[in-house]
């Protein structure tokens, strides 16, 4: 066992996503991967592990922490203008090529990630809601790794972060299962799922299964969270309009009011002879969504160099509801009802109640803590 393996192995606790098998082995049913795990050994995401029949998963530490803009995550429907203390753990279900935070995604999967662990900082969920209140966040999100592998530890922290009256979210890959849905469900309101192809060979090569992915979104709207789309436009990898346009009508076959992003790619870990993504690749995306009669489709990550695709704008009258720039918001007209000042429209979201008080201008940075 290596010492990272026994620093993190230290920092667990007893899981629930769980169901006992014969003979000692369990299956976890945190991820669609649903391992089944023989004592002594170790998931997929190689973070959760079967000791003496006792299914140990995370808990206690966070490898990242941060307050991030709430457009950063990216949410443009989900309480605009406000701050998320965002954290981190370490490890993921995923092995995807073009991960931006392999470093502590692909811990205990790749020698050169064990790195992550110097990140590693023990906290107790009450000091976390602290630091958000400390910090003025309102939101608390589970991020940078992929949060499902660590349900339980999330779930800690979102009881109390509601009872202190913040919201809380997941930037996740979508890799989930009702059963982790169902346990998030009381204490989660915002879900953003990566739909990174619509191309099953694909998925496989991140290590993943597109259906699974496909279900998660079906099944996180049906509970009634509120869900973005981000499809990251990697040249060359998913940028056929075919795959768009099956992505785009797959989503507004589940709900138009999903908003969609579609964002800019460029070269990390192992993927790195892929081209970055071109504005114009991510406008073609974009009139694909609206096309397939998606009501709120964005571009990401090449704030002032997308037009209008960073705004929000009624689906009704067109009127301008939002307008942003990188994670900045530059003004915000939507009433507290959630309606379009100009016709009355509903636009789907969870929005502030109090649109004088929603933060205009600012850095539209991360603040490390
Ligand atoms: S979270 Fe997923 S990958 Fe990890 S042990 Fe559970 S089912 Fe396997």
């Amino acid at each position: 066992m290596t010492n990272v393996q026994q620093q993190l192995d230290r920092l667990t606790t007893q899981g629930s996503l769980v169901e006992v098998l014969a003979e000692g082995a369990l299956r976890c049913t945190a991820c669609a991967h649903r391992c089944v795990i023989k004592p002594g050994r170790r998931g997929i995401c190689q973070v959760r592990f079967n000791q003496d029949g006792e299914l140990r998963v995370p808990w206690g530490y966070v490898a990242a922490l941060q307050v991030d803009p709430v457009e950063k995550k990216p949410f443009s429907h989900f309480l605009p203008g406000s701050d998320a203390l965002s954290f981190g753990m370490l490890g993921c279900d995923f092995h995807c090529g073009y991960c931006q935070n392999w470093i502590t995604s692909q811990t205990l999967r790749d020698p050169r990630a064990d790195q992550g662990a110097n990140y590693l900082r023990e906290i107790t969920p009450d000091q976390m809601v602290r630091i958000a209140r400390e910090n003025q966040a309102s939101i608390l999100v589970s991020t940078y790794n992929e949060p499902l592998i660590t349900t339980e530890w999330a779930v800690d922290i979102f009881k109390r972060a509601k009872m202190a009256g913040m919201q809380c979210a997941f930037v996740s890959n979508g890799n989930a299962t009702l059963e982790a849905l169902e346990m998030l469900r009381p204490y989660l309101s915002a879900y953003k799922i990566d739909l990174k192809s619509m191309q099953d060979k694909n998925y496989r090569k991140l290590g993943g299964v597109l259906k699974n992915v496909l279900d998660s979104i079906q099944k996180a709207h049906q509970l009634g969270l509120w869900v973005e789309v981000v499809t990251l436009v990697v040249p060359g990898f998913n940028d056929d309009p075919e795959e768009l346009w099956d992505a785009a009508r797959f989503l507004a076959s589940v709900s138009r009011d999903i908003p969609w992003h579609v964002t800019a790619y460029h070269p990390d870990y192992h993927m790195t002879e892929n081209p970055n993504t071109p504005a114009s690749a991510l406008q073609t995306a974009a009139d694909i969504g609206q096309e397939a009669g998606l009501s709120y489709v964005y571009a990401g990550n090449l704030p002032g160099r997308v037009g209008s695709l960073e705004n929000t704008y009624c689906p009704q009258c067109s009127g301008l509801l939002v307008q942003r720039h990188g994670y900045v918001i530059q003004d915000y007209q939507i009433t507290p009802q959630g309606t379009c000042p100009s016709c009355g429209h509903a636009i789907a979201g969870i929005w502030p109640d109090q649109p004088n008080a929603v933060r205009l201008g600012g850095w539209g940075l991360p603040r490390r803590i």
